[in-house]
């Protein structure tokens, strides 16, 4: 079995510096792909209330035979329920769903500011964790104005910010700020949801002088720039290969050539004016 590392999250917490996407892994299939990521050393889960898969994570929790304390179950409340009332019901919602007594981690989803509610939203988060229904609290999406709010209005910093972040958008700046607060990051589509960038020259030259393939060099490019991706893969073969990457160590050099493939966002994601509900 894969030992994944892990790092301290600013609540004590040990969180996987690498952990699987859920997105898209539904029904009996999704079930068999996340116990097969489990059993082969993925600690760390991601899903979401909108990705309609929380009951087939749950599933695969209590199927794979690792004990529960060791595993990390993250969800994440959607637009829609933003509000301290909402939030809550959300989270019972989720802890339904998942027929888990807690959830590892929540984060609110897209900060969605013209509705401008996600302050209560963290308030109620701040509630559920203090009463043991969630073991850490965080946000995805949100821009260094939107974390310095939280941080002012509640004098609570989120554990963890996941945002958009591979090779072609490397957040750079967004980083620099949650080392300053102690917020890790998480990568979502780190690798680009394969797009053309495991075609990459750089990435094929690396991995062949490191002897792994593109797609290692590209997740161990995150450990190593301190953000924890989520690769999402359905198959076993994939999943190994995504998290068997702490054997090897890019150079900084090899790291700032990752980097420089740098050229924004791929979905149009802006915070600022995407919303999802
Ligand atoms: P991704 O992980 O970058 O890419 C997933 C794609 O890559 C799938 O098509 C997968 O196919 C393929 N793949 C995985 N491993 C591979 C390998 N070793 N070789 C070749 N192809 C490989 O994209 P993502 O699913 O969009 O992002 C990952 C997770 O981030 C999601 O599942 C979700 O949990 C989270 N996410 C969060 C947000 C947010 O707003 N917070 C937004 C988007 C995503 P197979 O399954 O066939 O292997």
């Amino acid at each position: 079995m894969l030992n994944i590392p892990t790092v301290t999250l600013n609540d004590g917490t040990a969180f996987p510096e690498l952990g699987l996407g859920t997105y898209g892994l539904r029904g009996e299939a999704g079930v068999a792909a996340v116990v097969a990521a489990i059993q082969s050393g993925y600690r760390l889960l991601d899903t979401a209330v909108n990705y309609e898969n929380e009951r087939e994570v749950g599933e695969a929790v209590r199927e794979s035979g690792v004990d529960r304390d060791e595993l990390l179950v993250a969800t994440k409340i959607p637009g829609r329920s933003h509000g301290y009332a909402e939030a809550i019901d959300s989270t019972t919602g989720s802890l339904a769903l998942t027929g888990l007594d807690h959830l590892d981690l929540s984060l609110i989803h897209w900060p969605n500011p013209s509705v401008d509610r996600y302050v209560d939203t963290w308030r109620a988060m701040i509630d559920l964790r203090e009463q043991g229904k969630i073991r850490s609290i965080g946000v995805s999406n949100f821009t260094e104005q939107m974390l310095t709010r939280l941080i002012d209005e509640t004098g609570v910093t989120p554990s963890v910010n996941q945002v958009e972040l591979h090779p072609y958008f490397p957040q750079g700046a967004l980083r620099a700020f949650h080392a300053a607060h102690g917020i890790r990051t998480e990568s979502w589509s780190p690798l680009a949801r394969r797009s053309e960038l495991l075609q990459e020259q750089v990435l094929s030259e690396l991995a062949e002088i490191h002897g792994v393939t593109p797609t290692q060099v590209v997740l161990r490019w995150h450990v190593q720039i301190g953000s924890t991706p989520i690769p999402k893969s359905a198959d076993a073969e994939r999943q190994r290969e995504n998290a068997d990457i702490f054997g090897f160590e890019l150079t900084l050099d090899e790291v700032g050539a990752i980097s420089a493939l740098e050229r924004g966002r791929l979905w149009d994601g802006d915070p600022n004016t995407h919303e999802e509900m």
